[in-house]
């Protein structure tokens, strides 16, 4: 059966399952009302850590250590015309007590994160020759943190990234069609069906994330949302307490690495409050916040304060450093992420449809894994309706 399919959505999870289906072979019609760059595309603001974080699903492991594989792959590729695409950094997370090893840090195939779970003794420890630039030791074990979780991740600097791929889509032999500035946002499915019928598509992939939320009808889908200051990461200023393990005996030969650091328990941080740094290609991001339901789109008066103070506790110097913009964004997260074929709709159509949306705080995790998903069910779903 020759097939094409109508990818809607630009954010992360319709570029990549764009991406993936004409890799095989599959041509592609690709659409969205606003640019992937646009701010309200989630992917773009997003921090980029590979970490998964609120995406309840039993898949989720697995489509986040796939992601891993390809993004340890990048990282060693040379970099992209338009820059390095994905980095590699330490990221550390401090605890009050010893916690155990998160399950996607078991499997075999997350080795590369050379994941170890540390006193915060260790941790400065390592710092001597391995030079975090990490909060001073005293300010952090006053505060009750008593260990940490390091590891190697991987961030990926989503805006380039985004753009990385659009090229690529527009450049595929196999793309039919692309415009993702169409200003159209669609209110039912059954219209996206229509639509795909009149491009003669035989396939249909929904990768409209938090639009999903009208789009289906669903009401289980939540925006949880999130709030990020950028400083210029060239010209960020640091306490001199906040340089490497902060004591005369550390190795110089190395250079400082900015990690990522995130705290998700009090005094600095909590649930709903997480304080977090991710440094992302040429901004640091500082954050933030995870609050289901909250629709405010601007960052109140408040919530900056406190994540001036979240920079500061992690080291930076905000008065001398330059803030170069900050950003509002609402993860689509729901109780289980939604990957699976619309049967009813699909049978009564002709048209295959695939729902995917819903990954929470973890699109750039788990993107890889879920786009191949996204084109196997595709595929497998056809040749049940042929048989
Ligand atoms: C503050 C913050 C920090 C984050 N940091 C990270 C991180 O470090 N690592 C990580 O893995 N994840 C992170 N995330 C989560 C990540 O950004 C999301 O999981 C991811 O962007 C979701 O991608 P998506 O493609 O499903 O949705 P989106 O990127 O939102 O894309 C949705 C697309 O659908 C289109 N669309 C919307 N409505 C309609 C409609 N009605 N009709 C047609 N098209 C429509 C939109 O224009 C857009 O193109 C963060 C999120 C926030 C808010």
């Amino acid at each position: 059966m020759a097939t094409k399919v109508l990818v809607v959505g630009s954010g992360v999870i319709g570029l990549r399952t764009a991406l993936e289906l004409l890799n095989r072979g599959i041509r592609v019609h690709l659409i969205s009302p606003r640019h992937p760059l646009h701010p309200s595309t989630c992917s773009m603001g997003a921090g980029g850590l590979w970490m998964p974080f609120h995406c309840d699903d039993s898949r989720t492991d697995r489509w986040s250590l796939e992601t891993l594989h390809e993004l340890t792959k990048l990282s060693s590729e040379k970099s992209s015309p338009g820059g390095t695409l994905v980095e590699t950094l330490p990221a550390i997370i401090f605890n009050r007590n010893l916690q155990s090893v998160p399950s996607w840090a078991t499997d075999a195939s997350s080795n590369s994160l050379d994941f170890q779970n540390l006193s915060i003794d260790d941790l400065y420890n390592k710092s001597k020759s391995q030079r975090f630039r990490l909060p001073g030791k005293e300010v952090m074990k006053e505060a009750g943190y008593s260990h940490a979780w390091l590891f190697q991740t991987k961030i990926v600097d989503s805006p380039k990234m985004l753009t990385h791929m659009l090229d690529e889509i527009k450049a595929n032999e196999y793309t039919d069609h692309v415009d993702v500035e169409t200003d159209v946002f669609y209110t039912n499915i059954e219209e996206l069906v229509f639509v795909a019928k009149a491009h003669g598509c035989d396939g249909l992939v929904n990768c409209t994330g938090l639009g999903s939320k009208l789009l289906c009808d669903d009401a289980s889908l939540i925006g949880a949302r999130g709030i990020l200051l950028h400083y210029d990461r060239a010209s960020c200023v640091w306490e001199e307490k906040s340089r490497g393990s902060n004591s005369s005996d550390e190795d110089k030969t190395n250079t400082i690495q900015d990690p990522v650091i995130t705290i998700s328990e009090p005094p600095f941080g909590s649930e709903t409050m997480p304080c977090y740094m991710i440094p992302r290609g040429d901004i640091i991001a500082v954050g933030g916040s995870y609050l289901e339901g909250d629709e405010e789109r601007g960052i109140r008066a408040s919530e900056r304060k406190r994540v001036l103070e979240n920079a500061q506790n992690m080291g930076i110097n905000t008065e001398k450093s330059r803030c170069v913009s900050d950003w509002v964004g609402f993860r689509p997260y729901r109780q289980t992420a939604r990957l699976e074929v619309d049967e009813k709709l699909s049978s009564l159509s002709g048209v295959t449809v695939v729902h995917s949306y819903g990954y929470g705080g973890s699109g750039w995790t788990v993107f890889v894994g879920v786009a191949s998903d996204n084109a196997h069910l595709l595929e497998t779903w056809r040749k049940y309706l042929v048989h």
